[in-house]
């Protein structure tokens, strides 16, 4: 019997969570339900093969959370007394690169081994795909670019110059709606001389500008967390998008309103992924009640554009 048997897990909210609800609620029943014996008890799929979907990954995903990795480690260390080198970003950020093209290569294959021992695993690794000398200088470039485009961004070098300031470097936070909590990791919350907070998200890849109300939504509820967690008013908060790329900034916009908004926005989201359960205390779903996307025909072997680039086209559509 696999470990996944025994996992159950509570309901949590994230913006990561909500936006694979709203795009497809059966991918999100595969993500955060299915895995689990104690979530989907009724599920008769493979859980293993479930979870390893989950952790799939490609270069660009994984560039960015490298990134995110170099900036939290960057920024504590600056906080800490020790400033890193400018050469070290780029050699950083290929050499966790390295690290976890080589992880994923060995975990590729095999069962997932239990909780809290996760490896992003390279979707061309699970498959057996190409991914030679080429792919591999193509990665490290990559990853240089953005290891040297986070140490040259304004918003980064505005960190460093003030080590003291840095509140919250990727840290775990939380808010209570309707009972459930509400996760927040912002990359960077850091406060003014004049006490204002300001938070910071890097983004990596070009396709920011196509996703900015998704990341504005994203930032209002950071600075949601963040009103709570420090006490200060929505016009002591400043929310910015640090575009990596072209070494941008884009400021979101925080009013009370817009907070009100938020907590509404969330509240409902949560009411709605809670109305699909078939055991609310228990946090317990089934399958049928979480749609596959629109136009989408199992049986018929029917798959919308969007389901060919899914890492769960292989649980809806079996051979
Ligand atoms: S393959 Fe299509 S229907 Fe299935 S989870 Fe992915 S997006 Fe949803």
């Amino acid at each position: 019997m696999s470990w996944l048997e025994a996992i159950h897990r509570k309901l949590s909210w994230s913006h990561s969570r909500a936006l694979l609800f709203e795009e497809c609620p059966r991918k999100y029943y595969w993500r955060y339900y299915a895995p689990y014996g104690g979530n989907a008890p009724w599920e008769t799929a493979n859980r293993e093969m479930l979870y390893l979907l989950g952790r799939l990954t490609n270069v660009p995903m994984l560039v960015g959370s490298i990134v995110h990795t170099l900036a939290r480690d960057a920024l504590r260390s600056a906080r800490g007394g020790h400033r890193w080198a400018e050469g070290t970003f780029a050699a950083s950020a290929q050499a966790l690169l390295k690290k976890a093209l080589n992880a994923s290569r060995k975990a590729a294959g095999h069962p997932p081994r239990g909780e809290g021992k996760d490896t992003a695993v390279l979707a061309a690794h699970h498959y057996g795909q190409p991914f030679g000398p080429q792919e591999l200088q193509a990665a490290m470039e990559r990853a240089a670019f953005y290891g040297r485009k986070l140490y040259e961004h304004p918003a980064f070098q505005r960190a460093l110059e003030n080590p003291a300031g840095l509140l919250a470097i990727d840290s775990y936070g939380r808010l209570t709606l309707l009972d459930v909590p509400v996760l927040a990791v912002p990359d960077l919350v850091q406060q003014e001389q004049d006490g204002s907070l300001r938070v910071i998200d890097w983004k990596t890849g070009n396709g920011v500008a196509g996703r900015l109300d998704t990341y504005a939504r994203q930032l209002a509820g950071y600075a949601l967390y963040a009103r709570q967690q420090w006490g200060v008013e929505a016009d002591q908060i400043t929310c910015e998008i640090a575009v990596l790329q072209d070494g941008s900034t884009v400021s979101v916009p925080v009013t009370e309103e817009t907070l009100r908004q938020t907590e509404g926005r969330i509240a409902a989201s949560i009411l709605e992924m809670q109305s699909r359960l078939r055991d609310l205390e228990q946090n317990q779903a089934h399958r049928e009640d979480f749609p596959m996307r629109p136009g989408s025909n199992a049986t018929r072997g029917i798959t919308p554009i969007a389901c060919q680039w899914c890492d769960y086209k292989s649980a809806c559509y079996p051979q």
